[in-house]
């Protein structure tokens, strides 16, 4: 079957409320194979109700509406939905008495527009509510069946995975499974990527492929339904080899599903047994901010400064004065003597440093704002990239980061 969602209220489509429920109801379909093809937001106003009610019953098997069934006067979605579906608003007295138990069960006196809310359209199956007073329902009109579930998101969700899941699977008896898995891209554009895999995307009928930019990485999100589950892990498994490989995107993949890039370089430190010391300018602390994220950092990660000024670079590193002034300080030559630097002066086995100008002001001509210069030392070799960044002060910090770890993660791989 196909969905629709409909949210209903005033909060939601003035933006004072975020609409969790819709969400939480398509993450809920999607893993069982169910698709929702639409979702709609509508005010507390009966005509839209029926407007969306009725274009939604035209479209898909399945409607799930959630909002407005309450005891106050905005609270108007059951008598809206029998307008709609055409039906006449009769007292169910399934829904009377759970409502009078509940109060009674609580010791509390019934108003009278609590009883409002036992009005419900004829021919309707109540969906119990285990944990609030109002009850949903749902019925059926033509081929599609419409749920009617409170707005209130706990008592929606319990109602939903008690009682419309088992319904819904019941009409699709065949479930469908969905598996996913994200591998995630630094370093290539999101077109390059599709360039390099137009291949596969075309032959490979069975597997959806999703880009999804999270600045400045990518997610590569390869999605496959179907009745077999085992066939389903295998499928994912070779593709993602096969994507892995230099024929594809090689090592621009750096890890999958949650895992991050400080995470993916901090396992690969620990598992040679590695250490590194950091010396940062421009980033001021931030690589090593990212690696200590990762719970166990201790293991690979010595020491790091923050050396700001030139005064810094002599006075901790050693950086030679006269390069200082031949070269400034946002250099290659700075750069290398920072990594050699702390490398020796923390006796770890990796060294490395940055050093560039974030701005807005200081940039010349030939060094303008973005040049940054990451160096990288390990025994008597020293590899030293130019980068040049733009953007304002934060995402330069960032991406700084971001090459300086993705650098290292390169050369871990091969070394
Ligand atoms: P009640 O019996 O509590 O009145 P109801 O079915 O009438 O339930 P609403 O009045 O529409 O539900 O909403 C009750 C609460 O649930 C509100 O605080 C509202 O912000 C929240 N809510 C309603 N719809 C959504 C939604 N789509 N996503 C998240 N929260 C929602
Ligand atoms: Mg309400």
């Amino acid at each position: 079957v196909t969905v629709e969602i409909i949210t209903i209220g005033d909060e939601l489509t003035s933006g004072s409320s975020q609409d969790t429920n819709a969400t939480f109801i398509a993450q809920q379909l999607h893993t069982i194979g169910i698709e929702v093809v639409k979702i709609t937001t509508v005010g507390d106003d009966t005509e839209k109700i029926v407007d969306a009610l009725r274009n939604a019953q035209q479209k898909v098997g399945c409607v799930i509406v959630t909002g407005g069934l309450g005891p106050t006067v905005d609270d108007i979605t059951a008598k809206a939905a029998a307008e709609a579906l055409r039906r006449k608003l009769v007292l169910n007295k399934i829904a009377l008495k759970a409502m009078e138990e509940r109060f009674k069960k609580y010791d509390r006196k019934m108003s009278p527009n609590n009883v409002k809310q036992a009005y419900l359209p004829s021919d309707s199956t109540i969906i119990p509510n285990p944990i609030g007073t109002a009850c949903g329902f749902y019925l059926a009109r033509s081929n599609t069946l419409f749920f009617f579930l409170p707005g209130v998101p706990r008592e929606m969700k319990r109602m939903f995975e008690e009682s419309v899941i088992p319904i819904i699977k019941r009409e699709q008896p065949e479930t469908t499974i969905v598996s996913s898995c994200v591998l995630k891209i630094f370093g290539e554009s999101e077109s390059y990527c599709d360039q390099v895999l137009s291949d596969l995307i075309k032959s490979e009928k069975e597997v959806a492929f999703a880009f999804l930019p999270h600045y400045p990485e990518i997610s590569l999100k390869l999605t496959m339904r179907g009745k077999d589950g085992k066939y389903i892990e295998k499928k994912l498994k070779t593709l993602e080899r096969k994507i892995k490989t230099k024929k594809y995107l090689g090592d621009v993949i750096f890890g999958k599903d949650e895992e991050t890039l400080e995470e993916v370089v901090g396992k690969l430190l620990r598992s040679k047994g590695a250490t590194i010391s950091i010396a940062e300018s421009c980033t001021g602390g931030l690589i090593t901010h990212r690696l200590t994220n990762a719970p166990g950092s201790s293991d690979y990660l010595e020491r790091s400064l923050v050396v700001y000024s030139d005064k810094a670079k002599k006075e901790l590193l050693k950086v030679p004065a006269s390069i200082l002034k031949r070269h400034g300080a946002v250099s290659k030559e700075v750069a290398e003597s920072m990594a050699k630097g702390v490398k020796s002066l923390s006796k770890t086995t990796f060294g490395l440093a940055v050093t560039g100008i974030a701005g807005p002001a200081g940039g010349t001509s030939e060094k303008p704002v973005g040049t940054v210069f990451i160096s990288f030392s390990h025994k008597r070799q020293v590899i030293t990239q130019k980068c040049s960044f733009y953007g304002d002060r934060e995402q330069m910090k960032f991406m700084t980061s971001q090459y300086a770890l993705d650098i290292l993660r390169k050369y871990l791989i091969k070394d």
